[in-house]
């Protein structure tokens, strides 16, 4: 089979193998790989065919799975070179879980040990450092060579290892494998974590003079199924572990507890020493299936290297030839300057970078990543788990690096990874066995449709509210359309009847966002981001009952009752007696302290709509910001100051004419235009009906610094309960793909944030509708639909 064959073979394989991948394009095989059908089908008949027991005794079950564990071990062995009289395997959790073996027993030695390790390092090797008596971390390749060619000065007093990764989890560069062998020479152990490496590449110990002493890796990089770790030791270097003091059971053949404490370590084989407990015998058994089914599907590592590292090419150099209409570069990419992607000695099948606009600003990875998620692709963004690596490629300095731990930013975590018009992160994108040319260009014209600017301006100018020549200019014409609030966060609105007055106090429109609903286990709150059908949840504020009735749009599988209701009094007995004062929850990152309601009815109702254990809280009278402030926009996005929070929280509030113009837009490419309400605003305000065509002016609310509200009939204040509210604008609001849940179904879809990132991107980012709070020093307003609004 040639190149395009094989190609063709795996698209093919794809359907019949890894349905889970139809429609989807997954570009995160360095996290895991995913498994097969045929994987899982023979595991099951092997289950089901056979009587495992737990290897301990005598019996023919027990006798069965000790003897697949042995051959397994054997198997493995092979599948890197590992000839069986040179090198034992010892099976752990996890890559992570052998380093960690390792470190624990070299820190036994008499005085401790000295460790190296090479900027390039995943975290878990990073961190053995903490258990060394000396560490040293490697800058370059170069470093690391001087010091073998001075023969590994710093470790003369005491036992020295060495440790680096095979292929960097961070860029898939592939590591100088030589170095084992030649540090092996000046007495130094050597560690290899070949976990990336393994999932796209053969690894072979058959040259005992190259060999690291230690390596490990995961085998669900390679298999995608079960999730195991391997150790494999040199036999000759097995007396550096042979110092761990833990015992378990399993790893003795003899302990004296009583009047004397003695015990004696089993000494046959190495891995019988270093398995505390019982094997995780089934997972082991699996690997048997793995591996056998691994080699039907793709033949060797050796195949599957050759194919991924034709793929990695296209998609470098498609990514690096993309170039806005002024002929600036799209994609900043992070490739070690040690290695080209037509040797696969030097690059594994990733590539890591950042994409910029047209002025060279980099693009936020959390907007790269909302379209991701509404294209269906998959890739990694962040901190990749690999400090020095994104130290080294983005060239941030420690106290930039602890800088941006102080101002909030953290691993995983939702913050904005662009500070200071800096990167924090990046964005992988890592092929695996798999993978076809059609991922690539799938993700290619991905970049180029949402990221490519062709015309040398930015697609989105700012818009100068046009003037038109009326007595009274249109963009002031401005009036309440409607008014809604969100009792409970992420669910659905409540429209505020037409004819009444609404209060509206610094933390936004009063019953807005009073409740949320958490998850059980966490206490996380949770949004219509990750639980779409939160906006089945129709919230009913009923004065007359004084109740929050809560409904749900669709028939309920298995519900006891269709309604659930709380008081609108914060009535104490509702709450858990546990928590007597109220229990810590998670909002938007924020910890709240949050009451929790008791009553199982209330969790039962919640958990069968939205099919997750959780139940419903209400936040204390002081949280003031439970909006979704993370949304919120800078007012000045280049200075990028965060917005003073104190005891205000926004209104949300979009116009008419805006949503307008972007259903023309979406309906012009074939698209189907969506209601207001997609927004989620608490104020949409609408210029005056049958206007001459033409004069209406979407986005007018960009440039607004200011609204006033006063009732239509009089003016301000001059009816007591006539409306009057004066506004400023924080900010224009950040979008993300929770637009895609259509409001009324809570199905998603990819309108109407696919065509918004395209026509209202900014500095990366995608705005719609503008954030609203009382001005300073008002303590209440009133507003009411039709109410007139002038903006300032
Ligand atoms: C994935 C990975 C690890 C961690 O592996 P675990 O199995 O999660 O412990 C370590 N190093 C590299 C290079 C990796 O890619």
């Amino acid at each position: 089979m040639d190149a395009t064959q094989y190609d063709a073979y795996i698209e093919r394989m794809r359907e019949t193998e890894y349905p889970m991948l139809k429609d989807a394009t997954y570009l995160d095989h360095a996290g895991t790989t995913l498994y097969s059908k045929s994987l899982l089908e023979a595991f099951t008949a092997d289950m089901l065919g056979n009587l495992y027991g737990n290897p301990h005794s005598a019996s023919q079950a027990s006798q069965r799975s000790t003897h697949q564990v042995q051959d397994v071990r054997l198997q493995l062995l092979r599948f890197f070179d590992a000839n069986p009289d040179d090198f034992d395997l010892v099976f752990v959790a996890n890559a992570t879980a052998g380093i960690k073996l390792v470190a624990d027993a070299l820190r036994e030695h008499d005085s401790g040990f000295w460790y190296g390790y090479h900027r390039d390092a995943h975290t878990s090797l990073v961190g053995v450092r903490e258990l060394a008596k000396e560490h040293h971390c490697f800058a370059e390749d170069e470093e690391v060579e001087d010091w073998i060619r001075n023969g590994g000065q710093d470790t003369q007093t005491r036992l020295g290892l060495f440790a680096y990764p095979a292929q960097s989890n961070m860029n898939g560069r592939r590591l100088p494998l030589d170095w084992c062998g030649r540090l092996r020479n000046k007495g130094m152990l050597t560690l290899l974590d070949a976990a990336a490496l393994i999932s796209t590449s053969p690894l072979s110990l058959a040259d005992l003079d190259t060999a690291p002493d230690f390596t490990v890796l995961s085998l669900y990089k390679i298999f995608g199924f079960p999730d195991l770790g391997a150790l494999i030791v040199r036999k000759d270097a097995a007396w550096a572990l042979q110092k761990r003091r833990y015992f378990g059971g399993g790893t003795v053949d003899m302990v004296v507890s009583l009047k004397e404490q003695w015990h004696a370590v089993k000494s046959t084989h190495l891995h019988e020493q270093l398995e505390d407990g019982t094997l995780p015998v089934h997972s082991i058994i699996a690997l048997k299936s793995a591996i056998s089914v691994h080699h039907d599907l793709f033949g060797t590592l050796e195949r599957i290297s050759e194919h991924t590292s034709l793929l990695a090419g296209r998609l470098y150099s498609s990514l690096k030839s993309l170039r806005h209409g002024n002929d600036e570069p799209v994609c900043q990419i992070y490739k070690d300057k040690a290695s080209t992607y037509s040797d696969r000695s030097t690059q594994g099948p990733v590539v890591a970078f950042n994409l910029c606009d047209a002025k060279g600003h980099m693009v936020s990875n959390l907007e790269v990543e909302k379209l991701a998620h509404v294209r269906n692709i998959s890739i990694r963004t962040g901190g990749l788990c690999n400090p020095g690596g994104i130290q080294s490629a983005l060239d941030l300095s420690p106290w930039q690096m602890k800088k941006n731990f102080s101002s909030g930013q953290r691993c995983g975590s939702e913050n904005d990874d662009v500070i200071n018009g800096q990167p924090t992160g990046m964005i992988r994108a890592s092929l695996g066995a798999m993978s076809t040319i059609k991922d690539v260009d799938t993700f290619v014209s991905f970049v180029k449709e949402f990221f490519l600017e062709e015309a040398s301006d930015t697609p989105y100018k700012r818009t100068d509210s046009p003037l038109l020549s009326l007595d009274v200019p249109v963009s002031e014409q401005l009036h309440i359309e409607s008014l809604t609030v969100y009792p409970i966060k992420s669910c659905a609105g409540w429209q505020v009847p037409a004819n009444t007055s609404w209060e509206v106090q610094p933390q936004g429109l009063a019953w807005d966002r009073e409740w949320c609903i958490i998850h059980s286990g966490t206490s996380v709150a949770l949004s219509q981001k990750k639980y779409p059908r939160m906006a089945l949840l129709r919230p009913i504020l009923d004065f007359s009952a004084g109740l929050l009735r809560i409904t749900c749009a669709v028939p309920i599988k298995d519900a006891t009752t269709t309604e659930i209701s709380v008081p609108l009094s914060a009535d104490p007995r509702c709450f858990t007696s546990s928590s007597k004062t109220s229990t810590p929850t998670n909002v938007c990152g924020d910890n709240v302290a949050a009451r929790v309601y008791s009553c199982p009815k209330i969790s039962s109702f919640l958990s069968s709509v939205l099919g997750v254990p959780c139940t419903l809280a209400r936040f204390p009278a002081s949280f003031a910001s439970r909006h979704a402030k993370a949304h919120l926009s800078t007012s000045n996005s280049k200075t990028s100051t965060p917005l003073a929070f104190s005891n205000e929280s926004p209104v949300l509030c979009i116009s008419r004419m805006s949503v307008n113009a972007l259903n023309k837009t979406i309906k012009a490419k074939g698209g189907t235009a969506v209601p207001a309400s997609t927004f989620r605003a608490n104020i949409v305000v609408s210029q005056p009906l049958h206007l001459p065509p033409g004069t209406e002016t979407p986005y007018v609310e960009d440039s607004w610094t200011s609204l006033a509200i006063t009732d239509k009939r009089g003016g301000a204040g001059q009816q007591n309960d006539g409306s009057k509210a004066d506004f400023k604008v924080l900010g224009k609001c950040r979008r993300c793909h929770m637009l895609c849940v259509d409001q009324q179904t809570a199905e998603t879809r990819q309108e109407p944030f696919v065509t918004l990132a395209k026509t209202r991107r900014e500095d990366g980012k995608v705005w719609f509708g503008v954030h609203l709070a009382l001005s300073k020093g008002e303590k209440k307003g009133w507003v009411r639909v039709g109410d007139q609004v002038t903006a300032m």
